[in-house]
């Protein structure tokens, strides 16, 4: 071949420095670019011998190789695919790939924000000038009688072109290291991108830490097992995975030393290609879940992790992998929303996860309920987040109850006439209704995770006439014993309220009393549901609203049916012991706040300082 210089093209000086600040964004494109152009040249390659148009050396494997002599300054990366003639290194290096990054640089030069573009494929061959001073091709054609080609250029608008001594089939891209990247020269700093992005390629990947300045035996450190695994699972059929690799593989991409509950494998070939596995992660805490990574993958190379323009927003609380060939993940993402993309996706994988869970409850019930405390925020927000989802599985949403068992809202509401779901979300707090409510043989739900508030509203607004009441608010009318004589209880109520006034010095203490089944109780609190759900939204709106906008409506509720009751009425007419009926009436008071909520600092003090006289009184 003749050496030969040239201009890559008249309006090159503007690129360089444009491809250069894209160095200080996304450091490692350049590696990414190089080895996909490996990759895809090994394809290429395969794809004539397939087709019979190239013949293969004898014994050929795929493979890919990444070296890095820091004492050099260079890294290379070689391939045994197609590589390129004279006039195809013309062609697709000085000119298309030039043209392509220029396209690129064209698109996304007024973007400083780079989440517009997926995964930055499609800078190209250029983008190894962002972290070097000069670029060096050596490329030996699959053609029969090609010669070997170099091409070197320092990245401005020069480059030179003359004969290569590279012997064996393929391209190796030299890098020679600008003084400002030498991280990239480091083992490890490569080791982990490579890890990262191409940790599932599906060739080969082998790095090798050179040093030529080092005598033979020491000069490479070879490694003889490639970086990556190049048949990730979920490439297999599901039919020939087991648990153990499904766990192991998990264990494996999420550093996760615990076993996922269960997985979801995706198989979607219409109207795209999209191939994964979805797993449902043990929680450790509440909170967890919200950590979830969904890897987003292109053919097997990884191209960023929780994209919530490609994945249903509520997946995110999962972790897996997703492979989507198919996807232009070149372009802006609301370029693949306006497609739709993102609702294919989404409903495929909505079904999917909502029939597992489905078979799980009819052909595994007991682990069902077992993993449900695990699930059930990712349920509960998925049901809210997407009402096809939730359409698919509200059938087997379950409950825990107060007796340990797990009821579906239907199953709980065959019991309740009224349709009145009672729940508790405090089991210790609330731990004087739960015995009530059993004494009652009354069953409650336990809904307690931070997501329940809003998955109760959410459930109401589904079916407008059941309703979720929590066990210390207006539950009266259930636990009221029906013989018990209204009159009487008028009567005794005037009187008990005069007292409990006088005693607490609350003017606006709602007091009722009423007659229990429950003898040994002698008073409950109650909160209306309504109010306390608007003191907790004020709450939480950070005193947006004043609590006390939204009247604190605590009733005390006395029991007539408790002995102690009927005598502090009594008492209190007993000459000499009005004192003793008001000290009793406080006390009674405290208890019953006691069960409901915290005592207030100095009622916590007037509490205790009572109970020390009552022991005196005793001993
Ligand atoms: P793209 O890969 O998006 O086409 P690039 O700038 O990365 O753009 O590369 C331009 C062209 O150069 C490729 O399409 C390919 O034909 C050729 N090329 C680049 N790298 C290699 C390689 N390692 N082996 C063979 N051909 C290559």
């Amino acid at each position: 071949m003749v050496n030969e210089k040239g201009n890559i093209s008249i309006q090159t000086e503007n690129i360089f420095p444009i491809i250069k600040k894209w160095l200080y964004s996304e450091k490692d494109i350049f590696l990414r670019e190089l080895i996909s152009n490996a990759s895809d040249a090994i394809s290429k390659l395969k794809k004539l011998a397939d087709i019979g148009e190239a013949e293969l050396p004898e014994g050929y494997k795929p493979r890919i190789e990444v070296s890095a002599d820091k004492e050099a300054g260079t890294i290379s990366i070689s391939d045994n695919g197609i590589g390129m003639t004279g006039d195809e290194v013309k062609k697709y290096i000085n000119q298309i790939a030039f043209s392509g990054a220029k396209d690129f640089i064209e698109k996304y030069k007024d973007k400083t924000d780079d989440q517009q573009i997926i995964g930055h494929f499609g800078l190209g061959f250029y983008s190894s000038f962002m972290v070097s001073s000069k670029v060096r091709i050596d490329t030996l054609s699959y053609q029969k009688g090609a010669d070997a080609v170099q091409w070197e250029s320092s990245g401005d608008i020069e480059y030179s072109m003359t004969k290569s001594d590279k012997k064996d089939l393929g391209t190796t891209v030299t890098l020679f290291i600008s003084d400002d990247s030498r991280e990239f020269l480091d083992i490890w700093k490569l080791r982990e991108i490579l890890r990262k992005y191409f940790a599932f390629l599906q060739y080969e990947i082998y790095l090798t830490e050179k040093n030529e300045k080092k005598d033979e035996k020491e000069k490479d450190k070879k490694e003889d097992k490639p970086i990556n695994n190049t048949s990730p699972l979920w490439l297999k059929n599901p039919r020939d995975c087991t648990d153990e690799e499904y766990k192991s593989f998990y264990h494996e991409v999420f550093q996760d030393f615990n076993d996922p509950l269960f997985w979801i494998h995706i198989n979607m070939d219409y109207p795209f290609n999209m191939k994964g596995i979805i797993y449902f992660p043990k929680l450790k805490h509440e909170f967890e879940t919200l950590e979830g990574k969904i890897k987003l993958f292109y053919n097997q190379v990884f191209v960023a992790d929780n994209i919530k323009e490609v994945i249903p927003e509520f997946l995110l609380l999962l972790k897996g992998c997703l492979d989507c060939p198919d996807l232009p993940l070149n372009v802006s993402r609301s370029f693949l929303q306006n497609e739709g993309y993102v609702d294919k996706i989404s409903a495929h994988i909505t079904k999917k996860v909502a029939d597992k869970l489905q078979l799980l409850y009819k052909k595994d019930k007991e682990n069902y309920e077992k993993y449900w405390e695990d699930i059930n925020p990712f349920v509960k927000y998925g049901c809210m987040r997407e009402t096809k989802f939730f359409e698919r599985v509200k059938n087997i949403i379950i409950y825990k109850t107060i007796n340990d068992k797990y009821v579906t809202q239907e199953e709980y509401l065959a019991n309740s006439p009224d349709k009145k779901i009672y729940y508790v979300n405090d089991e210790k707090q609330q731990a004087q209704y739960i015995r009530m409510f059993k004494d009652n043989n009354m069953d409650a739900v336990i809904l307690n995770t931070m997501i329940d508030t809003h998955f109760i509203s959410f459930m109401e607004m589904q079916e407008k006439d059941v309703k979720f009441l929590r066990v210390d608010s207006d539950i009266i009318d259930n636990m009221k014993d029906s013989e018990s004589a209204e009159e009487d209880n008028k009567k005794l109520q005037e009187k008990l309220e005069k007292i409990l006034k006088e005693a607490t010095g609350a003017e606006k203490l709602i007091v009722k009393v009423e007659g229990l089944k429950n003898e040994s109780t002698p008073a409950v609190i109650l909160l209306s549901e309504e109010s306390r759900r608007f003191r907790e939204m004020s709450r939480s709106f950070g005193g947006a609203f004043n609590a006390d906008m939204f009247p604190n409506e605590e009733t005390l509720i006395l029991n007539s049916n408790n002995k102690m009751v009927k005598r502090i009425a009594d008492l209190y007419d007993e000459e000499n012991r009005k004192e003793d009926a008001i000290f009793a009436a406080s006390h009674v008071y405290d208890l019953a706040l006691l069960n409901h909520r915290q005592l207030e600092p100095e009622a916590m003090a007037r509490f205790i300082e009572r109970s020390n006289t009552l022991l005196t009184r005793l001993l």
